[in-house]
């Protein structure tokens, strides 16, 4: 297996951010992927590197996950249970269980990225999380080199989330993941702007087909295509906060958007640091998107230090405002 060294990652990351790799190489299969496991010396696995900022080079070894394959693993009456190489698109697999009409993952249509990462922080948007289609996945330990399967319950799925976000952090590459798929979908409409935009399309009794069809029409009207724009999606995580926290805000902002989450209150981040005056900002090529405060982009040449330092001015000044510290959702290095 060919281990190239001194590889920019540019074309490896959705920020567009022009670092090296000390070593790099691909696999495709599980045989290649145990040749190319370094004996010691940083490793990052990447899939479509659709959730991680480079601050520097990087001193080891990048490894890009290419394992294939979508198959039938068991099916019955009501679902269908569909075992995905972690190599696979994850968008590209939405698109082949809606065009088979087995529904669950409709909502997380044009999440960029593959498959193998969706459980590594849980993937969600408009009210359905990866976690609720989940069966199990099998990940191989990388100083073991065995292969271990993972149900549900101990991958300790949270929002954005997981064992191996935490925990497991850097031990386990990811090399198949298993969904339930629904026969008969029940659908999800009441999140965000899925019901305004399925009226837009003038659709009355919506399938999945038109779900997915609304979600992919709102995200492409309101963020920023990585292959136009350098970006990985919500670099922040939406804060869920105390009660007492929630009330102090809502006191002096009587409008500030706000969820249930538990005994908790979730706030937009988005929200947050648009009224920290960030929307839109630009210094130098990095750049908060003025449709969507939480997306910081690279409008070309912006280092990954350009674009943290952005992300720690932002998350201070919202310190400072509201008294909540945000978290960054993306996986720095
Ligand atoms: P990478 O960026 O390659 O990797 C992310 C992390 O996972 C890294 O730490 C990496 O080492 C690790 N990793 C990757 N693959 C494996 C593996 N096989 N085994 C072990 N570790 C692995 N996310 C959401 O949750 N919801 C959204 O709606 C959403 N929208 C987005 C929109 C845009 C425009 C963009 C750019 C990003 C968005 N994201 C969203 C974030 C991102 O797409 C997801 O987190 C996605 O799952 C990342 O996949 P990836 O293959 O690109 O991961
Ligand atoms: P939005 O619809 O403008 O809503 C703003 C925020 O409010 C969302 O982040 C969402 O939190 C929350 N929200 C909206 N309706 C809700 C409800 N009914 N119940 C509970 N919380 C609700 O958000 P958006 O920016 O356009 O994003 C739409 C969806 O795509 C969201 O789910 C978002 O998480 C997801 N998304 C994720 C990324 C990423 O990189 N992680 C990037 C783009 C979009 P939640 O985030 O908890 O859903």
């Amino acid at each position: 297996m060919q281990i190239q060294q001194s590889i920019s990652l540019k074309q490896y990351n959705t920020f567009g951010i022009d670092v090296l790799a000390k070593e790099f190489a691909m696999f495709a299969d599980m045989q290649a992927l145990d040749s190319l496991l370094p004996e010691n010396g940083p490793l990052l696995i990447l899939g479509g590197g659709s959730n991680v900022l480079f601050t520097s080079n990087f001193a080891g070894r990048v490894l890009v996950n290419n394992l294939k394959g979508i198959a039938v693993d068991s099916e019955d009456n009501e679902s269908v249970i569909m075992k995905v190489g972690a190599g696979e698109n994850w968008h590209q697999f939405v698109m082949h269980c809606v065009d088979k009409g087995l529904g669950g993952i409709e909502n997380l249509s044009l999440i960029p990225g593959s498959v193998g990462a969706s459980p590594m922080q849980n993937i969600g948007a408009y009210g359905v999380e990866i976690k609720d289609v989940f069966v199990e996945l099998e990940a191989y330990h990388i100083y073991d080199r065995a292969t271990v399967k993972f149900n549900m319950d101990e991958c300790k799925f949270g929002y954005r989330e997981s064992v191996f976000k935490r925990n497991y952090n850097g031990q386990f590459v990811i090399t198949s993941v298993s969904y339930r798929l629904q026969k008969t979908p029940v659908l999800m409409l009441t999140y965000g702007a899925i019901m305004q935009e399925l009226e837009n399309m003038q659709v009355i009794n919506p399938n999945i087909k038109h779900v997915s069809d609304a979600v992919i029409r709102i995200r492409q009207s309101k963020l920023p295509d990585p292959a136009k724009l350098g970006n990985a999606g919500s670099f922040f995580k939406n804060p869920i906060v105390p009660q007492e926290t929630y009330e102090a805000i809502s006191a002096g902002y009587p409008n500030v958007p706000a969820f249930h989450a538990g005994d908790k209150v979730k706030i937009p981040a988005g929200w947050l640091i648009e009224q920290c005056g960030w929307k839109g900002h630009r210094q130098g090529d990095a750049g908060c998107f003025p449709k969507q405060a939480l997306v910081l982009v690279n409008y070309g040449t912006a280092n990954g230090k350009e674009i943290f330092d952005l992300s720690q001015q932002i998350l201070e000044s919202v310190q400072k405002k509201f008294g909540v510290m945000l978290e960054r959702e993306v996986n720095i290095y």
